[in-house]
């Protein structure tokens, strides 16, 4: 007898994608409440967090078709993902350009867990649950790409409005 069966490691992963999700709403809410000077970012996030909403729904709808109700899930913490939070949450004069940084990291996170999962549920012989999990994998990887796309006009705007001496650099 397997000590954990592949579905039960599938399940496990499936909860900490749950909690990873909460965890890039609590990272992005924070940054489109202050965002002010970049209306890029400000768009791409709101899109993005909606994007994350319909990521955890499909998270959901995954869980109760294999009978585990995800309300009784109890997201925890993840301890790296935290601590790029509390980076990104810190108040500095490159506010922007650490959270492009912390967004930036966190979404190779996303794209890896999501990757690993759809390994699991092709091995766990879950092809069909996969599906979802690869429309999610798209989004992290767009989201990821438009932050790499952005990652040099954003530090150039930083500078130039730091130069002009805009109080409000966020
Ligand atoms: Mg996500
Ligand atoms: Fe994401």
């Amino acid at each position: 007898m397997a000590e954990h069966t592949a579905r039960e490691i599938f399940i496990t992963g499936l909860k900490n994608a749950h909690a990873m999700e909460n965890q890039a709403l609590s990272i992005m809410k924070p940054q489109l409440a202050r965002v002010e000077h970049y209306p890029e970012i400000a768009d791409r996030l709101e899109a993005h967090i909606r994007e994350t909403n319909g990521q955890i729904k499909r998270l959901d709808e995954i869980l109760v078709s294999l009978s585990e109700s995800s309300s009784s899930l109890k997201d925890m913490a993840l301890s790296m993902t935290g601590k790029m939070a509390a980076l990104g949450h810190t108040v500095a004069g490159d506010e922007i350009l650490k959270n492009t940084m912390a967004n930036f990291a966190f979404e190779h996170f996303e794209i890896a867990a999501y990757r690993s999962l759809i390994a699991i549920a092709e091995y766990a012989d879950l092809p069909a649950l996969a599906v979802p999990l690869r429309a999610s994998l798209e989004e992290e990887w767009a989201m990821a790409k438009w932050l790499d796309d952005n990652i040099v006009s954003v530090t150039t705007k930083f500078l130039a409005l730091s130069e002009a001496g805009a109080s409000a650099k966020v």
